[in-house]
């Protein structure tokens, strides 16, 4: 099983890639992953991407495309799939990655995207509060404390990221959507795509993509 996992910072990716490696023993890959592991082992892809990031330049496609190529070829004999996450970004990685792996092990059979509406992803982002002594986590929408701000386990002030703010949070979204919007798109027109309502909780979710894969 060959999966992309596709959706906006706050859609749950996370948790459903967790889920989606435990139920299917798929390999979870995300692209930060390869990028640290190349570059800790000073592969030759890596040095080069090294070179981009300590300018804090994107790396390019078309070095992504061949590190991502790479890790997927170079799964255990025995891996039953990979979960590719962070991956593809734009149309032209999606392309050029179809393009090298058509009729190969390696082709992306289905495309999952968490579809969460922004206002939601603003409230999930924007409203998140981290405990600092006992990693507890809350949203002020979705999962307030007893006590404004006070964590209800350790009576600790909860903290929260300071460069999630409403405006750089808009700009992040803006962008994810440009560049990933004629992605799906694309696959849409190779029938891959499992578009599924992630504003729902989790087991209804859940329910739906296996439902989904399973079939
Ligand atoms: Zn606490």
């Amino acid at each position: 099983m060959n999966l992309f996992i596709m959706g906006a910072p706050g859609s749950g990716k996370g948790t459903f890639s967790s889920r989606l490696k435990d139920q299917y023993q798929i390999d979870h890959i995300s692209t930060g992953d390869i990028f640290r592991k190349n570059i800790k082992e000073n592969t030759a892809l890596g040095q080069e991407a090294k070179t981009y990031m300590d300018k804090g330049l994107l790396v390019p496609d078309e070095l992504v495309n061949k590190m991502v190529l790479d890790t997927l070829r170079n799964l255990p004999a025995d891996s039953k799939g990979y979960l590719l996450d962070g991956y593809p970004r734009t149309l032209e990685q999606a392309k050029a990655f179809d393009e090298m792996t058509k009729g190969t092990p390696q082709e992306v059979e289905t495309v999952l995207y968490l579809d969460v509406p922004n206002e939601v992803l603003n409230k999930r982002i924007l409203g998140r509060r981290t405990c600092p002594n006992c990693g507890e986590i809350y949203n002020i929408y979705f999962k307030p404390t007893k006590v404004e701000n006070v964590c209800d386990h350790c009576q600790t002030e909860l903290t929260y990221r300071a460069d999630d703010n409403e405006e750089s949070l808009a700009v992040r979204l803006g962008e994810y959507d440009r560049a990933t919007r004629p992605v799906i798109e694309h696959y849409q027109d190779q029938n891959k795509v499992v578009l599924v309502d992630a504003n729902r909780d989790f087991e209804a979710i859940w329910t739906d993509i296996s439902a989904n894969l399973n079939s």
